[in-house]
Formats: structure tokens, sequence, C-alpha cells
């Protein structure tokens, strides 16, 4: 069984895609292209790990046997090399991602699993210019990487079928919940049902239907609160098909169809207002700490993935 791992990048996605390999048993190579970036990475890891012990999910030996299972590391032959599984999770620039597969299929052992992390791309276009397509697969985590159990896995017309169930396998064996595709579709299946809410939603707000705190309260303390439990193809089941007939034969007409990103969401980035990571969005986070909120988002995450698991 394979039992080292190597995780290339160690943005927001990819140091808690290696504290999940870590806390599993795996030896993790965390790989990026600057010392400091793999130092912020480190503090990310230290301070979830702290969090996961305060909140009793793993030991305080468990933290530290995480932590010293991190190698961090710039030299991406080194980080590879003995690898069994490596995961990318670099910028999204297909170029990018064309270019390091290509080191990868130079550097690592013959028999590594490849698995990328896209959130957009299909994996037939990712291999496109692979010489081993049959050792890559998409294993697509979600932010927070480390407390959310969803991954989605894509397998190419090509992936070896014995990668699909090892990488099955050790989905489950790191703590995750994996969904495999029956089909390459882009956006998979998580992104595209996040997408149609999101249209909606920024819709609403852009009429003046009403506001960004309502449409928030609306989906945590409605559509939300139920979906953490109960999925939208059993909702249709337990409210009714006939009933759910009718709510979209006199909806779908006047739902939003637009085909590009709402211009709330166009305004504000030629502003430069990104969200939390410029102090202002479609909220404003100038007198908020932004870490304070991430750190109580992580702490309801954790405690919801307590209530799930019991
Ligand atoms: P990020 O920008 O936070 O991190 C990417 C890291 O890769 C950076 O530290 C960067 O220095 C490093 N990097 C850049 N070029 C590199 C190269 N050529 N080789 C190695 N490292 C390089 O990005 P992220 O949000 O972690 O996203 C990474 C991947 O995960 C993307 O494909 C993204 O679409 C996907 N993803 C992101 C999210 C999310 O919510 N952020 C969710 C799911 C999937």
């Amino acid at each position: 069984m394979a039992n080292q791992a190597a995780v290339i990048g160690s943005g927001v996605m990819g140091h808690g895609i290696a504290q999940e390999y870590a806390l599993a048993g795996y030896t993790v190579n965390l790989y990026d292209l600057k010392e400091e970036l793999l130092s912020k990475a480190r503090r990310s890891v230290e301070t979830s790990l702290s969090l996961l012990v305060r909140e009793q999910v793993i030991s305080e030996q468990a933290r530290q046997d995480a932590l010293e299972r991190i190698i961090l590391t710039t030299d991406l032959q080194a980080a590879v090399a003995q690898a069994d599984v490596i995961t990318e999770a670099i910028p999204e620039v297909i170029e990018l991602k064309w270019e390091l597969f290509e080191k990868l299929e130079q550097f690592a052992k013959k028999d590594a699993i490849i698995a990328s992390n896209t959130s957009t791309f299909s994996i037939a276009k990712l291999i496109e210019k692979a010489k081993t397509p049959q050792r890559f697969i998409i294993t697509h985590f979600f932010n927070p990487a480390q407390l959310v159990p969803l991954v989605e896995i894509v397998r190419g017309e090509q992936t070896a079928d014995e990668v699909v169930s090892t990488i099955m396998e050790i989905m489950v064996k790191i703590g995750k919940s994996p969904v495999l595709l029956k089909k390459d579709v882009p956006g998979f299946i998580a992104n595209r049902l996040q997408a149609a809410l999101m249209r909606e939603a920024f819709y609403l707000l852009q009429e003046g239907v009403t506001d960004a705190e309502q449409i928030d309260t609306v989906m945590k303390d409605g559509i939300g609160f139920r979906w953490a439990f109960v999925g939208p193809i059993e909702t249709a089941d337990f409210g009714g098909l006939d009933t759910w007939k009718r709510v979209i034969e006199n909806l779908a007409p006047v739902l939003d169809a637009s085909q590009k990103a709402p211009a709330l969401i166009e305004e504000r980035v030629a502003k430069g207002e990104l969200g939390t990571k410029t102090g202002s969005g479609i909220y404003s986070y100038a007198d908020t700490a932004v870490e304070e909120k991430l750190k109580a988002r992580d702490e309801q995450f954790i405690r919801l993935a307590k209530m799930k698991r019991g």
C-alpha cells in the first residue's frame, strides 16, 4: 500500500491536502516555489492541527506526528522521487499544469499516481500532452481541504482501473468521502450545483429582491441547514415529485439564465474588491479580523463533521 505522498503547490488547497495525508500516516513532501510560501503553509497546518486537538478530534501526539511527516521542499525532483501518490495543487492555468506534468512524468516513479486538484479542467484536457495518461486522475478536494469530507474523483478514458481503485482506497484511508463521476463533465458535480445556486443568489441581489445578509440567512437557516443531511434528490422525494414537478415548471421560466458572471461580481473585481483577501467584497471586512472569521468557520465545520459522523 502507498505510504509516500507528495503535494505540489502549498497554497489554499495544497497545505490542507498535505495535512490530510500526513494525519493518515503518509510521509508528505510538500513542494512550492519559495521557502516563504512553504513557511506560511506550515503555519496554516500548525494552526489547523491545533484546532483539531482543541476540538478533541485528534490527540496531541497525532498532531506532532503529522507535523513531523510533512517535509517542506523547493526541490521538485526530490519532492516526487519516492512518492506513490502525487497531488498537483498549483494555479488553475493549463499551461502551468502541462509544464508541471511533463516534469512529474520525468521525475516520479513509473507507477506513481498523479492526481490533479483542478476545479475546472476536464481530465481529457489535463492529459492532452501526457506520455503516461494511465496514471492520471482528478481528486477534487473542497476548501478547506482538511475539513470538508467530499473529494470528487474523475478518471480519464485511459486512466488504469487499478489507479481508480487505489485512489478510492486512499481517499477513504485519509478520511474522505470520495465520489467517482461516471462522465468527465466541466465543473464536475459540486461546482455545477454551486454555480447554479450562485447565479440565482446574485440575480436576486442585483434585482433588489433582498440584501446579501438575507440571502445568506436563507441559505444557512433554511436550504443549507437541510442540505448537510438531506441531498436535493432526496429533498424532491421527501417533498413529493408531483409538488416538485409544479415547482420546477412554474419557476424554471423565471430563473436567471445568463451566460456570464453577474454584473455585481464583475464590478467588484474591476475595483479590486475580491472579498476577505482584499478587505472588502460584497461585504466589508475592514473592521473584521478575517483570521478570526476563518477560525470560527473551521470550528463550526469540525463540529458539523463530528455530528455527521455521530
Ligand atoms: P493558490 O494560489 O492558493 O496556491 C497555488 C500554489 O502553487 C502557490 O503557493 C504557488 O506558489 C504554487 N505554484 C505556482 N506555480 C507553481 C508551479 N509552476 N509549480 C509549483 N507550484 C506552483 O491556489 P489554490 O486555491 O490552492 O488552487 C490550487 C488548485 O486547486 C487549482 O487548480 C484550483 O482550481 C484548485 N481548487 C481550488 C479551490 C479553492 O477553493 N481555492 C477548491 C478546489 C480546487
